[in-house]
Order: C-alpha cells, then structure tokens, then sequence
C-alpha cells in the first residue's frame, strides 16, 4: 500500500476554499526520507498565488471576526473531533513524508489536536477591562480584537502541531489566516487543511500556499494587508523575516533554533536522568527544536550517567517508522545526516571518546551515537546538531556548569537534573532559557507557554499567552458622563 492509497484527501493547495492540482511534472514532489521514493507531488505557487491567498483572507476577515467567540470555539472544536477521528490516517501521512515511528506520529497528531481544543476553550475568554478613570465624568474601557490577517510559515519536524499551534490561536481570536508549510511536510498541512473545511472553517479563513519559499515569504511580508507572522523555523531565516517585517511594521512570532542542555547534578536520581536524557534526546530523531544538544554531567557521576545511557541507546531500533518496534526513524535529508557525521568527527578530532555509534547506517538513517568527555569548545556545544547524536560534557561545579550552559546565542530550552531544592531553584533563575525542564525531559505542552529568548526568538505559542499574540488592545476613553 503507498502512502497515495492512504491519503483520503487532496494533493494540492487550498485559497480561497478552491483546492489546486499540481501539473504533473511542474509541482514540487514529495518524498518519503525513509526510502527516497516520491509518495506525492504538490503544487509550486509563488506570489501571484500567494497575493490571491492574502485578498480572499482578507475577503473572509470580517465575517470571521463578526462570528460570536462560541461559533468560533464549536467549529475549532469539531476540527478536533475530526482529527482524533482520523489519527491514523494523518498519523501515517506524517510518517510517510517525515520519517518518525508511527507511534510518535501518532502522538504528535494527538498533541496537535489538543492545540485546537485548547484554542477553542480560550476563545471564549478574550474579555476586557474598565480601568477606574482619572475623572468621575469619564470611563475607561480596554478590549481585545483580532490582529487581522495572519500568516505562518512552518518547518517539517513537526508537521501538524507547528501548523495547529499557528493556526489555532489565530482563528480562535478571529484573525484569518495564510500558512506555507515545509516543503519537505504539505501533505499533512493538507490533510489539516481539508478537515478544517469539513469541520466548518469558512471560505478564505485558512489557505495553504506550498511552493517557492522566497517568493511567498516576500509576498506575505510585503503585503501591508498580513497583520503578523507567525514563524517556526532556523534561526537565519527568521532574522530574515524580522528585516523583511520593518517596513510594514508586522507582529512577530519567532520560534528559532535551540542548543538545550541538560545538566545532570551529582545528586540527580539518575533512572529519571537518564529516561529525561532518551526522551529529550532520541525523540523524533533528535531533530526537535528542544532536543538535548549537549548533556553536561558532574564528575562524580560521569562515568555512571555514560554507561547507563550506552545500555540505554543500544535498546534503540533503527529502521523506516511503519516498521513495528522502530524507535529511530531516517533524518530528513542529505544535509541533516551530513550534519550529524560532521558535528561526530569534530567531537572525536577534539578529543571526545565514542561509546556508541558513530556512522551513517543507510540511506538517510544515522546510528544512534554516544560520544564522552566532549571538550566544551566541540562544535555540538556550539552548533544545533539536529540529530541522534549524544555528546556528554564534563563539568565539576554548579557555577560552572550555569556558565557552560548559558554560553550560547541560543535560548530555547534547559533541562536540569537535581534532587536539591535549593539548586534546583537556583539553576532555573540562573538559565537564561524561555523554558526549563526541571527533573522533566516533556516539556511541550498546550497548556504552557512555549518559546525562547536571543536567538531562540521572540513570542509565546500555547497557554492564555499564545492567543495574545494574534489580539489588539483597543482603548476607549468615555467622556462627558
Ligand atoms: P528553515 O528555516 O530552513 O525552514 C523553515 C520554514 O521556513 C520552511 O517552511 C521553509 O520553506 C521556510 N523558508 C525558508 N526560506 C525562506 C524564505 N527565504 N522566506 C520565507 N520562508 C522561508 O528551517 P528547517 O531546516 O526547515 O527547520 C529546522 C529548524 O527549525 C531548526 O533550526 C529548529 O531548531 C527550528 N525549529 C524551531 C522550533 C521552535 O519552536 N523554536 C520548532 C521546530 C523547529
């Protein structure tokens, strides 16, 4: 069976509620990372297109926002029943043209969904203040309203709950949106595409635009129409876009590379330490954007933590992730496993000692590696490896290990292990990271508030927060009462 046969939906793009063929042989294919196979091909659209997206978002703006807050809320709603009617289905897109097992894609669907449940569940609460005014003859009222229309654009780790934790927020406080998914990921945007429209979303409210990156990224930051974007990717792209958003002054959201650490303190229960090291580092490959990018261990239990992860990684089962039992699925492309293999070689040319793995297995698939006593000027302290590559960093006291931790442009997320209260309290003030898991390696949530600092970006996404970014104050000063 090819992921064709699985696909329920179309292959294409949807503006303006008109979905659009590729030519055959003009779109831009899909493959599958585990096989290189082509599963689909989907249109390749460029400014013209995107402008006729950004006009019928703009068409459909003032019906959407007019709806009452409870409509909004029901169809995101169904939205969500519909995805949960369909994990599988969507479960087995994601795995065909992103790689992960199936079992974490079918997770992910379920996390995605829970951003449309959570979003809906907020929309009723966009509510208002009246502030006491300086004179008894005046009033001072404070609403909210939505930002307008919206774009995002979205990266291919996370191929359905980067688009819902976008587009979720955004509907819910009446903004209207354009999303262009990751070239490498549309068919999952696309399936969230067409159940939006069974769930109800009207024409124009929500368009996917896959095709030629520049072009539709500088229709839409051109555009003086698109309010804010919302952006989830690498860090150069999104400096990119800020310069791109000067001239029309446009709402960011930024969610940028990471270079998380996990700090392992001498007294960390080290089962907890080491089950948080294999979720926050193996995960989808090691390509999520808080995946553990460097482990930084005290001495005294160094040597413990390196062999107990050792036993731990060679547990791991490396293959395509339909087959049952596989835990680590391919990297997404050449470059990716080219990455991994060169961030494994300046670790051993430096000094680092290889416990595990080490090499490319097949195709686009990478041994899952260990490396120990990596020297802190490696370039996997510097670098995002993006991939299933531990390297473990030797630290002696707590200061040391806050300055190790906190020597990076990045600030994403932190990770650290200690069963001292007062560390414990201590370490988390002292990081300068927008998250901290603190003996806990799960930390992306609806219910909180996700997002970094520095080069991490700007913005929060889930949580009562992530539905501020897409809503305006207004104040309105009463006189004369
Ligand atoms: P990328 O920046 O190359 O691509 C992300 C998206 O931007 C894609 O849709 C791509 O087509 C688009 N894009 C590329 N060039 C563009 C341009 N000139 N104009 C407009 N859009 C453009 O990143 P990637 O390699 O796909 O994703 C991996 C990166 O994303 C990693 O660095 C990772 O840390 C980061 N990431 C961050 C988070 C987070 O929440 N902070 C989540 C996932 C991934």
């Amino acid at each position: 069976m090819t992921l064709k046969d699985l696909h329920p939906w179309r292959e294409g793009a949807l503006i303006d509620s008109t979905w659009i063929a590729a030519s055959p042989g003009q779109g831009t294919p899909v493959h599958d990372p585990a096989d290189g196979a082509q599963i689909a091909e989907v249109p390749s659209l460029g400014a013209e297109e995107t402008k006729r997206a950004i006009a019928a978002a703009q068409a459909a703006l003032g019906g959407w926002r007019a709806r009452p807050a409870g409509e909004r809320a029901d169809i995101l709603m169904r939205w969500y029943a519909l995805m949960l009617e369909h994990q599988e289905a969507l479960a087995r897109i994601l795995t065909g043209e992103q790689g992960k097992p199936l079992a974490e894609a079918r997770g992910e669907i379920l996390y995605a969904a829970g951003f449309l449940r959570w979003f809906a569940e907020e929309a009723r609460r966009i509510d208002g203040e009246i502030i006491p005014a300086p004179r008894s003859t005046q009033r001072i009222l404070v609403w909210q309203e939505p930002v307008g229309v919206t774009a995002a654009i979205t990266p291919w780790n996370f191929p359905a709950a980067m688009v819902t934790r976008k587009v979720a927020p955004a509907l819910a406080a009446g903004c209207t949106m354009i999303l262009k998914p990751a070239p490498e990921t549309p068919l999952t945007a696309l399936a969230l595409g067409a159940l939006a429209e069974e769930a109800g979303v009207p024409a124009g409210v929500f368009n996917i635009v896959p095709g030629d990156a520049a072009a539709i990224g500088s229709a839409l930051m051109d555009s003086p129409v698109v309010r804010k974007l919302s952006f989830t990717g690498s860090t150069p792209v999104g400096r990119m876009l800020y310069a791109q958003a000067a001239p029309t002054l446009k709402r960011l959201s930024l969610e940028l590379g990471g270079n998380a650490p996990f700090i392992v303190f001498d007294d960390a229960d080290l089962d907890a330490a080491v089950d948080g090291a294999m979720l926050g580092k193996f995960r989808n490959a090691g390509q999520t954007c808080v995946c553990v990018n460097r482990f930084l261990v005290q001495d005294a239990v160094h040597d413990q933590f390196v062999d107990r992860l050792r036993e731990r990684i060679a547990k791991l089962v490396v293959g395509p992730g339909t087959d049952p039992g596989v835990t680590i699925g391919p990297l997404i492309n050449e470059r990716a496993v080219v990455k991994v293999d060169d961030h494994v070689a300046d670790a051993v040319r430096r000094g680092g000692r290889l416990v595990a793995g080490g090499k490319r297995d097949h195709g686009l698939f990478y041994q899952p590696t260990l490396i120990a006593d990596v020297p802190a000027d490696a370039q996997i302290a510097r670098d995002e490896t993006f991939g299933p590559l531990a390297g473990i960093i030797r630290f002696h006291t707590e200061e040391e290990a806050i300055r190790l931790a906190n020597d990076t442009e990045f600030g994403l997320a932190a990770y650290v292990y200690t069963r001292d209260i007062g560390r414990a309290m201590r370490v988390s003030g002292a990081l300068e990271y927008g998250m901290v898991g603190l003996n806990e390696a799960a930390i992306s949530t609806e219910v909180a508030p996700f997002g970094g600092i520095k080069a991490s970006g700007m913005g929060r996404e889930g949580s009562r927060h992530g539905i501020a970014e897409y809503l305006e104050l207004k104040y309105v000063m009463m006189g004369g009462l």
